[in-house]
């Protein structure tokens, strides 16, 4: 795939101390981690699980077996220094993230997450989040006892059923989506999604083209809507799946082809 290109940032927010968040962006890597746990030790988990997937950065085409490994291997050593450092007991991470990879022969995109991070997908005028969150607010919305838009303001929203650090076999959820044109993922943490409706993530995405520029509108935004928590924005616009010709009929508006 050819034309991928990204846009990144990250900010501590207005009321914590450290940013636990961390954030690999890197081609066929784009994840972010939101590490939890009291004096610092979210931040060591979270930078565990990304120095664990970068792995998979620069040595050429990648399966969805091997994000799936490397996503096990950074539980395992999450949870060997949570149980033998007793100041880091407890600590965890979210792992959330899309990789390029090749499944039948050619390159797909490939969704994970455990936790409450998430992937959005803009394509075709349509956006939807694609993951769901391994949460208790989430479980309580698909039970029918809340709405999304009570979920966002539930007491307990930072209760998550699934991360990283706290199950020796930790399972993650995956999707995977053949390119599309003009197609454009969202990957944040919820510092993101906790203060920032979904409509207005989906107007800054559409109306900012430079993927660098509308990752850092949506930090800006969360941090002026309160900025309660870390945030973290990775922007991935999606490229082009025939690069040998760049006029070919895939890449002409439908509106021209019209006329
Ligand atoms: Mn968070």
């Amino acid at each position: 795939m050819k034309g991928v290109a990204w846009g990144a940032a990250t900010d501590r927010g207005r009321l914590r101390v450290v940013n636990e968040d961390a954030m690999l962006a890197s081609p066929p890597m784009f994840v972010v981690a939101d590490g939890m746990g009291g004096h610092a030790a979210g931040d060591v988990a979270s930078h565990i699980a990304i120095d664990t997937l970068v792995e998979l950065v620069g040595r050429g085409p990648i399966t969805m077996q091997d994000v799936i490994d490397a996503v096990a291997e950074a539980n395992r050593a999450i949870v060997h220094v949570a149980t033998s450092d007793e100041a880091r007991a407890g600590m965890g991470t979210t792992v959330t993230g899309l990789a390029l990879v090749v499944a039948g022969g050619t390159e797909h995109w490939m969704v994970f997450n455990v936790g409450d991070s998430r992937v959005y997908r803009l394509a075709d005028g349509e956006f939807r989040q694609i993951t769901v969150d391994h949460s208790e607010a989430q479980e309580l919305v698909v039970a029918g006892q809340l709405t999304s838009e009570e979920a966002r303001h539930y007491e307990r929203r930072n209760v998550v059923t699934r991360s990283l650090g706290s199950e020796p076999d930790e399972q993650l959820d995956s999707w995977i989506f053949p390119p599309v044109s003009g197609e454009r993922f969202l990957v944040c943490s919820d510092g993101l999604t906790g203060e920032v409706r979904d409509e207005v993530l989906e107007v800054t995405l559409q109306s900012i083209a430079d993927p660098q520029a509308a990752a850092e509108a949506l930090v800006a935004e969360a941090i002026e809507a309160g900025g309660t928590d870390n945030i973290t924005v990775l922007v991935v616009d999606g490229g082009q799946m025939d690069a040998d010709d760049p006029l070919d009929d895939d890449t002409i508006p439908r509106g021209l082809r019209a006329r």
